[in-house]
């Protein structure tokens, strides 16, 4: 695994993560849009993790706002494409709702679109973003990859492996990867480590096929673990021991 060893002065195992948070993360629970709650309780647990010395980008996801998915079936009105750059836009809302409430904290910050949209957000561009990384801002990655009919899973791993960061961790409300929906089955039992051919062919819930795909080919490690335990965000940076790990 391409990261620095943990040391003893609790400076971060991994030296640029990238971190994937879902647009649900963003809302009340059961509830759709952005609740300021949720987002500045992420932003403290981003500054936390930025403070102790790793570089953060965040990829940003919309389905507390809208996901293209769900115009899939319509023969009338909003087609799936338009539906999918809908989505990519609501990524936008959420990145600008987050890069204030980090601000709000005094954290450096640059919000960069993968579709131009000068007024709001730098665009996208690999070599400007990774100079961001190196002057120690967080970069909010929105818009997804720029292009439809895939999800912010995919345009995480593909910023991950273009950004060389040493790890994708993906942030949800449950301690990792179960055997079974752990909000449904009780006796859902939690992995530890997995390889990426478990997740494949057990066909577990952790990212779309394309984003787990990407990370086996190129041997991307996967972190999946729970930012509603405070200070987890923080943890995961350092290296110590949450959620499950994905790996070859
Ligand atoms: N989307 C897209 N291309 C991308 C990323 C996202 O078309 O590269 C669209 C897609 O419709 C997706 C929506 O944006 O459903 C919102 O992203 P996602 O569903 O990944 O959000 P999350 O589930 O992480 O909140």
């Amino acid at each position: 695994m391409a990261a620095t060893a943990a040391n003893s002065e609790g400076e971060p195992r991994y030296k640029r993560v990238l971190l994937k948070l879902s647009g649900e993360s963003f809302s009340h629970a059961g509830e759709r849009g952005i609740g300021m709650e949720e987002v500045m309780q992420i932003a403290r647990q981003v500054q936390q993790a930025a403070e102790s010395g790793c570089q953060i980008a965040l990829v940003i996801g919309g389905g507390n706002i809208l996901r293209g998915a769900q115009f899939k079936n319509h023969n009338v009105g909003i087609q799936e494409a338009t539906a999918h750059y809908m989505g990519m836009l609501a990524t936008v809302i959420n990145g600008l709702a987050l890069q204030d409430a980090l601000e709000t904290l005094g954290c450096s910050t640059r919000l960069m679109s993968a579709i131009r949209m000068d007024g709001v957000a730098e665009p996208y561009i690999r070599r400007r973003g990774k100079r961001h990384l190196e002057k120690g801002r967080l970069i909010i990655l929105a818009a997804g990859t720029g292009s439809p009919y895939v999800t912010t899973d995919t345009a995480a791993a593909q910023r991950a492996l273009e950004l060389g960061c040493d790890i994708l961790m993906k942030a949800t409300r449950v301690d990792g990867v179960y055997s079974d929906d752990p909000e449904k089955n009780p006796h859902a039992v939690l992995y530890r480590e997995l390889h990426y051919n478990a997740v494949r062919e057990q066909n577990l819930r952790v990212m779309d096929s394309t984003a787990i795909a990407q990370c086996m080919e190129h041997k991307m490690p996967i972190l999946v673990f729970n930012y509603k335990k405070d200070g987890n965000i923080q943890r995961a940076v350092r290296g110590e021991r949450v959620g499950t790990i994905i790996g070859g």
